[in-house]
């Protein structure tokens, strides 16, 4: 085996293994791919497979569609083997009016992603989907060309199109230490051999915070166990000459999909969510799954009875319940780790099949600076220290529980609650200040009047407008002071000061003493980093205000 490389990827799930396929389709080749048991022995080989095109965030959703390409054309078309992509389409099924305000917001979002989003009558979905009950449901919508795969099926084909246009995968090696040598490049002490490469990677899936520690980082991951279960054949399914949508469904929190001729269910519990390993992953856990739960799915299964009859007509054939990873906002980790130069993160995924895709980004990341797509919701520098255990093990498990409850633009979560504060906080609170959280900080959005103590949850115009209307135009009219504590602060002063503001931002920098301006900073590329507001104290000094995390 070779003893250098470019990059050291650690890790061979749907992940790594994305990230080594998409570095050899870039042009990068020098790649070796580490992995301490087999490919996929970690979290993806047992994944129930669902790829959904019903997604919030606009960055994750054009990475959940570019993946179902990826597995359903893409893949197929250089194999030349024909596709394994389940194209059985998902019904989402809601039942509140928030739920109805969310569909329709998503439903403007599809078309910029763009991908084929429909909301349908209860008519329509029982033609799709005859044995699930639609009586209760207030909105459904339709993605007809998401579904579902078999993931050892596309991790192999994308391992060897990379093997084939040169990368190397080693596997049964574990990374056992990462040392920095004193010439700067990072040297991967495996069980075979040691690698001296010039970038790393940590797409460790559950041992992620395992393989951080190596370098002396914390990586925001918690461990929880996730189950689903196969039914026995159900004859109606025999019968039918077409696959059954996928259904994911608030009522029970629950995905519900055909596996064969019997059914497969997961649902996510809304209480009771289970971590694990929060002492530290086994070395020798591979391939692992834990005893059946079902005492904990229970509400939830007797809900999806309820909800899909047939359900209750077979016997469980199969309990998987398996290890998946949460971060405290739910989303991927993805990017540089915060001083490590060249020490990348490619983890933390909890539905790392639909977001399979994702590799092509950090690749894009790794090899030219910029990714095509604004990847900050899923930087891994979002976090700091300030997001400590007792942080990441609250919000993980709330992040698992609200898998498919519904959200709404206004959330205003308290898990993990009260991190990170200004001075200001307990005065603020004590005149009434509703807080929101950025990046861990407390941040005051209106404060409480007499007639408006709370607002409701929503995806429409906030019924606390006018509360707000009422305080932007005192503040315009008249006085006022704003707590702007959380947001970042720099002075950059001395001889070179103006060139350096011009070199980051293509924006004039403001010429008079006193002036303030707004100004985007740009990446080498062109693409933007940040937003400043820019004040000039004197001519070799000048005072920068910019969003929290920046
Ligand atoms: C029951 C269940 C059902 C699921 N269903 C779905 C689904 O329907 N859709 C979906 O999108 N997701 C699903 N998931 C989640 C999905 O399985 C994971 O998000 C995904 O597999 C994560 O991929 P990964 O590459 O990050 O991690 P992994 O697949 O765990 O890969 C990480 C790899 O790193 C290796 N490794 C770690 N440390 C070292 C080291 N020191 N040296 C060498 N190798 C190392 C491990 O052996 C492992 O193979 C499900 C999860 C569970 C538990």
């Amino acid at each position: 085996m070779k003893h250098t490389a470019r990059v050291v990827i650690i890790g061979g799930g749907s992940l790594g293994v994305s990230l080594l396929y998409h570095l050899a389709e870039e042009g990068w080749n020098d790649v070796i791919l580490v992995e301490k048991g087999e490919l996929t022995s970690g979290s993806t080989w047992h994944a129930a497979g669902l790829c959904s095109n019903f997604i919030g965030n606009m960055t994750v959703a054009k990475i959940h569609d570019y993946s179902i390409s990826l597995y359903d054309e893409i893949l197929p078309a250089q194999s030349g083997n024909p596709s394994v992509f389940h194209k059985c389409g998902s019904l989402r099924i809601g039942y509140s009016r928030l739920e109805e305000e969310w569909f329709k917001h998503l439903l403007s979002r599809s078309k910029n992603v763009p991908c084929e989003f429909n909301i349908i009558s209860k008519e329509e979905a029982k033609k799709l989907h005859p044995f699930m009950n639609f009586d209760n449901a207030r909105i459904i919508v339709s993605t007809p060309n998401d579904g579902h795969v078999d993931p050892s099926s596309v991790v192999t084909a994308m391992s060897q199109i990379a093997s084939s246009k040169g990368s190397t995968i080693s596997r049964f090696n574990r990374v056992l230490e990462i040392n920095r040598t004193s010439g700067g490049e990072w040297e991967v002490v495996t069980e075979n051999c040691t690698i001296k490469a010039e970038h790393v990677v940590n797409a460790g899936g559950c041992f992620a915070p395992e393989v951080g520690a190596m370098v002396g980082v914390d990586v925001p991951i918690i461990n929880l166990e996730h189950q689903y279960l196969i039914t026995e054949n159900h004859p109606a399914l025999q019968e039918l000459n077409f696959e059954l949508p996928v259904c994911r469904d608030s009522y029970c929190s629950s995905y519900l999909r055909q596996e064969g001729q019997g059914l497969l269910i997961g649902p996510y519990e809304t209480f009771g969510a289970k971590p694990w390993a929060l002492d530290g992953m086994d070395w020798d856990f591979d391939r692992g799954l834990f005893p059946d739960d079902l005492e904990r799915l229970m509400p939830f299964l007797d809900r999806c009875m309820e909800r899909m009859p047939i359900f209750s007509e077979v016997g469980i054939k199969t309990v998987i319940n398996g290890a998946i990873t949460h971060t405290p906002d739910d989303n991927v980790l993805v990017g540089p780790q915060f001083g490590l130069e060249n020490f990348w993160n490619l983890c933390g995924s909890s539905i790392g099949i639909a977001q399979g895709g994702v590799g092509k980004y950090l690749a894009q990341w790794m090899m030219h600076g910029q990714t095509e797509l604004n990847m900050a919701s899923l930087d891994s520098r979002r976090f700091g220290k300030w997001a400590d255990r007792e942080y990441c093990i609250s919000k993980a498990i709330e992040s698992y529980e609200v898998m498919y409850t519904e959200v709404a633009s206004n959330e205003n979560r308290h898990h993990g609650r009260v991190k990170r504060t200004s001075p200001l906080f307990s005065q603020l609170n004590e005149k009434g200040a509703i807080h929101n959280v950025v990046a861990g900080y407390e941040k005051p959005l209106w404060f409480r009047t007499k007639e408006k103590q709370s607002e409701q949850l929503t995806w429409m115009r906030s019924d606390a407008h006018e509360v707000i209307a009422d305080e932007c135009m005192a503040v315009q009219n008249e006085a006022g002071i704003i707590d702007i504590s959380g947001s970042s602060k720099f002075i950059i002063s001395g001889g070179g000061a103006i060139d350096f503001l011009n070199y980051l931002s293509c924006n004039k920098i403001p010429q008079e003493k006193g002036s303030i301006g707004l100004a985007l900073f740009h990446t080498s590329n062109g693409g933007i980093m940040t937003e400043q507001s820019i004040t000039k104290v004197d001519d070799e000094k000048f005072f920068l205000v910019g969003p929290i995390g920046s």
